[in-house]
């Protein structure tokens, strides 16, 4: 069974978040010694102490934001750059922020020579968001603040979801808030997860 179909039976059954991940060539995020191993449903080390999600982990999070193809997401914790790929294959406009330099450089540039033109990158905090872009279709975070912090909900547009796990190292749900027409909230934890924690404050 290829990693595809895997992700199908653990429940990914939006077919347009299954075809967009066929499209993006996992191998190509993950540093040369681990490509033979990019199909696998694993989280693998990319450098800097981080590590590129796992492929099931990257479908959810992606599902629950439910994509739309005239739709603007922000994506915080840019990493490898794997899951702003499969972003940029759903969604008209990504916005993706990475406080680590040499992973954003690395980031911008594979997913450059990939070809992708509806990405734009920003190195820095990503913990208040990007105020300039907002409001959001969907924000999907990779690194998990304590608690979640207000900007995220103010970047959401009406309709909007934002996916984020929440917690300690050692206690962290994956959450989704739903912002309504109506400007009310929806908040419901999903799953539990293992992300790094989301750094706050600026790079140096
Ligand atoms: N989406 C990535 C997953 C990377 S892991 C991928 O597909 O590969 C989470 C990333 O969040 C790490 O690269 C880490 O450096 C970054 N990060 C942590 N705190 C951050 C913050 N405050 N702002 C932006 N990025 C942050």
């Amino acid at each position: 069974m290829d990693l595809f179909q895997e992700l199908a039976q653990l429940g990914i059954t939006d077919q347009r978040v299954l075809d967009a991940m066929r499209r993006v060539p996992r191998e190509q995020f993950v540093p040369p010694f681990l490509r033979d191993r990019a199909y696998e449903n694993r989280p693998l080390p990319i450098g800097n102490e981080q590590t590129i999600s796992q492929p099931l982990v990257v479908a959810e999070m992606i599902q629950h934001a439910v994509p739309s193809t005239d739709g603007r997401v922000l994506d915080v914790g840019t990493g490898s750059g794997y899951q702003a790929a499969i972003l940029a294959e759903l969604y008209e406009r990504v916005y993706t922020v990475e406080i680590v330099e040499p992973l954003q450089r690395g980031a911008q540039k594979v997913l450059g020579q990939l070809g992708y033109t509806n990405i734009e990158y920003r190195l820095g905090d990503g913990s208040q968001g990007w105020p300039e872009h907002a409001p959001y279709d969907a924000i999907v975070v990779a690194a998990a603040p304590r608690a979640i912090p207000p900007a995220f909900i103010e970047q959401l547009a009406p309709g909007g979801r934002l996916v984020i796990p929440v917690g300690t190292a050692r206690k962290q749900h994956l959450t989704v808030v739903e912002k309504l027409q109506d400007g009310s909230l929806r908040e419901m934890r999903v799953a539990p997860v293992s992300f790094v924690p989301l750094v706050d404050g600026d790079p140096g």
